[in-house]
């Protein structure tokens, strides 16, 4: 089993990505593929007359301010627009993909950052009405099912609160916990750089493996969003993953380079 994260981010190749995607499972292999929207919930938003408010908490981690209406911005991008076009795709690629969000049978469960605690320019601040969550629960057997009977999900970054309410979850972390719930042998993280650098951008810095408790220090030089991904690869590991792979998602073969050890290997 393969989880497969697919990044939002400008120079993604889905095109090769897909390809590379559909050549595994023809062959057999059992894949479950999480998307993000970050970059297309941004440009979309403020189309909109709704642009996006980033936030950094008191540990430095950034995230999307999610009111109700960039809930629902969040929704239509990602549930509607990319996890669609992305299910198109795969299917024009001989894929029998079957695209739903963590709301979809209660596949992803989360609990409701009731506030936020924030620190903009220099002070602190709560912020409440926010609808974003931390995923909890993830129902790995309703994959199974689905992947035994032929089918492949894509999984949007929602899930369902407690109260019944949508909430954006960071898709890194959600494919973290969807890969824990498989079981998955790898989670393959693809994005537009080649891997985890310590001196970003100096691609010549690129970290070709890293060991479980490298991770802890990775944290600290990895820079904004790249600080979630090191941590849904630390979470992944602790949920018995064995491998985590960031990979470069804009090349001719970006799974299959992945799968082979091109990127940065966590294990
Ligand atoms: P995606 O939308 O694919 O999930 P993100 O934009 O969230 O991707 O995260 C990937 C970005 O993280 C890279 O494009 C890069 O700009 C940034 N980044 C920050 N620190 C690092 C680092 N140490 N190594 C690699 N990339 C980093």
């Amino acid at each position: 089993m393969i989880v497969l994260k697919i990044g939002g981010a400008s120079g993604v190749n889905l095109d090769t990505i897909c390809a590379d995607a559909a050549g595994l499972i023809s062959q057999g292999q059992a894949l479950v593929l999480v998307h993000g929207g970050s970059a297309e919930t941004n440009e979309i938003s403020t189309l909109l007359g709704h642009p996006p408010r980033f936030v950094t908490n008191e540990t430095g981690f950034t995230s999307r301010y999610t009111d109700r209406a960039t809930l629902e911005i969040f929704a239509m991008v990602t549930a509607g627009k990319i996890n669609t076009l992305l299910v198109e795709r795969l299917q024009r690629a001989g894929v029998n993909a079957f695209g739903l969000t963590g709301l979809d049978g209660r596949l992803m469960l989360a609990q409701r950052k009731e506030a936020i605690r924030i620190v903009e320019n220099g002070r602190k601040l709560v912020l409440r009405d926010d609808y974003t969550g931390k995923i909890e629960q993830v129902n790995g057997a309703l994959l199974t099912r689905l992947i035994e009977s032929g089918l492949t999900p894509v999984i949007a970054p929602l899930a369902l609160s407690a109260r019944g309410e949508a909430l954006n979850v960071d898709a890194d972390r959600a494919a973290a916990y969807v890969a824990g719930a498989v079981k998955a042998e790898k989670l393959v993280i693809l994005t537009n750089v080649p891997g985890l650098m310590r001196n970003f951008p100096d691609e010549s810095t690129l970290i070709p493996h890293l060991s479980k408790a490298g991770l802890e220090q990775a944290i600290s030089f990895a820079e904004g969003r790249m600080k979630k991904k090191v941590l849904g690869a630390s979470e992944a590991l602790g949920l018995g993953v064995a491998q985590v792979i960031f990979a470069d998602g804009r090349t001719a073969h970006p799974l299959l380079d992945a799968l082979a050890g091109k990127g940065t290997v966590i294990s």
